[in-house]
């Protein structure tokens, strides 16, 4: 119990002071029943201190999972921000509407200080609808329902029309060879690894294939990709996402393909192994463009220079809300700074929100954040991300020391049961990666439920309705709760810090 309340006074009271001032050969029965009644009230007083200390934690915990739970206030506000500013990409007019909103937002509940910070990031737009079919043997045509991968170059004007090579690797490509690819359009079909329980997993052993598979093909002399959708679920979504040209490689074309839509290319290329596919699209990239961080604090009573930074990233791809991906984080954050407010709670330390842009297709908030915070000398204690989703709460990743880590644990008895019950070794997120590089603060991910998050990662199925108010809120609350204990008893022992 006692590593529990690492602040507590209990420990130091009846450890030093009760024992050492007890000599053996006091205890005759004459001064036996004093002494003990002393050392009970002593032991009794320490024992109330203790529980004080656990009942103000307690009391705390409880009053932010209520307040959460029964004002939804975040709820609304992803509500509004998906509905009424919506897609948000980069360089695009809802980003720039969204930082405004979030501004707005943060200086409508007067936090102490709320600012942005300039930052130049790319701008790709999708353009048309895309259009990529199968033309089959005979010349019919069937329409697959398809997504340009984002920064993808367009096709030309009149589309592409080319035969398709099967692959499921990017090392596959380079088995088959220039022979096998050259004038071809590579399908990468490697499927969403559905025996991983843990889904991030799933996620990361397929993203190559949109990531490094467009150049991959191109290296060999394929005109165009599309890939199987990296996503766990099985409708007919395409999902989007980032895919990364190398240099000296050819730029061609790349879209990703519906889950179902990717079977049906399967079932005509087994029975027609030379039907084509048809591509066309229309995406262009525009010169970088202005936009910005949107920063919030609550000023710190104690340590007002040091900086607990809790974040998301306020962009979004531009074919959905991007509810889970990433409203949650950016109201996960807000919603720190506004649970304190809301309760009374003044932090020792500066608790600073920062809504990141750009993440989805460059990572510049992030980059230029952390280039920041380096030239200034900032002090950051820690830093903490969320941009999983607003999925029920399950644990949280620290890329801390092995003591700061039993720290936390040993505060998990704090958390509601069925909120947070782990914290691994290791985690963090994209925006705050750059700060954990150039200044070496510890950082921590947010890891919630993840078995829809992959459902509708990048898709346009990524709306407010897939969204349940009390997993979002729990989430929020759990992410406060853990904020408030490392505000208020620190990384370690102030004295040793
Ligand atoms: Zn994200």
């Amino acid at each position: 119990m006692l590593s529990k309340y690492p602040g507590a006074v209990f420990r130091g009271a009846l450890s030093g002071a009760a024992r050492r001032a007890i000599p053996a050969s006091f205890l005759s029965l004459r001064i036996a029943l004093p002494l003990a009644m002393a050392f009970s009230l002593g032991l009794s007083l320490a024992v109330h201190q203790e529980a004080c200390a656990q009942t103000d934690d307690e009391q705390t915990v409880k009053a932010i999972f209520d307040e959460r739970l029964t004002s939804g206030e975040m709820y609304y506000l992803l509500e509004d921000l998906c509905k009424n500013i919506g897609p948000r990409l980069s360089g695009s007019e809802g980003a720039e509407r969204a930082v405004t909103w979030a501004k707005e937002v943060m200086e409508g509940y007067g936090f102490d200080r709320v600012y942005l910070q300039e930052v130049m990031v790319p701008h790709w737009e999708r353009g048309n609808p895309e259009q990529v079919r199968i033309v089959d043997v005979e010349g019919g045509m069937i329409a697959l329902n398809a997504l340009a991968i984002g920064g993808s170059v367009p096709t030309a004007p009149a589309g592409i029309t080319a035969p398709v090579v099967v692959v499921h690797s990017i090392e596959e490509v380079e088995e088959l060879g220039r022979e096998a690819v050259e004038g071809k359009i590579v399908f990468y079909n490697r499927a969403f690894d559905q025996t991983v329980i843990g889904t991030g997993a799933g996620y990361g052993g397929a993203v190559t294939q949109r990531f490094a598979g467009p150049s991959q093909a191109a290296k060999f002399g394929a005109v165009g990709v599309v890939i199987r959708s990296v996503a766990s679920n099985f409708d007919d979504a395409p999902h989007t996402g980032g895919l990364s040209y190398l240099e000296d490689v050819e730029r061609i074309p790349a879209a990703a393909l519906g889950f179902q839509s990717a079977d049906r290319l399967v079932e005509v290329l087994e029975v027609q192994p030379d039907a084509r596919l048809y591509m066309h699209l229309s995406s262009k990239w525009h010169p970088d463009a202005l936009s910005h961080n949107v920063i919030g604090e609550i000023r710190g009573s104690e340590r007002p220079d040091e900086i607990i930074l809790v974040g998301g990233h306020l962009d979004s791809w531009d074919v959905a809300e991007g509810a889970h991906d990433d409203g949650a984080g950016t109201v996960h954050s807000i919603g720190v700074l506004r649970t304190f407010q809301k309760l009374g709670i003044r932090p020792r330390h500066t608790i600073r929100a920062v809504l990141f842009m750009n993440e989805e297709n460059g990572l510049r908030g992030g980059l230029k954040y952390a280039e920041a915070a380096k030239e200034s000398g900032e002090k950051h204690l820690i830093a903490l991300e969320s941009d999983a989703g607003g999925f029920s709460p399950r644990g949280f990743g620290a890329s801390v020391d092995d003591d700061v880590l039993e720290r936390f644990r040993s505060w998990l008895p704090l958390f509601p049961q069925n909120t947070i019950s782990y914290v691994n070794k290791g985690g963090g997120g994209a925006d705050i990666g750059p700060l954990r590089r150039e200044t070496g603060t510890p950082t921590i991910g947010y890891i919630p439920d993840s078995q829809r998050a992959f459902d509708y990662h990048h898709a346009p199925t990524d709306v407010f309705e897939t969204v349940n108010r009390r997993e979002l809120e729990l989430g929020g609350a759990s992410i406060a709760t853990l904020i408030y204990l490392i505000d208020k008893y620190g990384l370690r022992d102030e004295k040793a810090q």
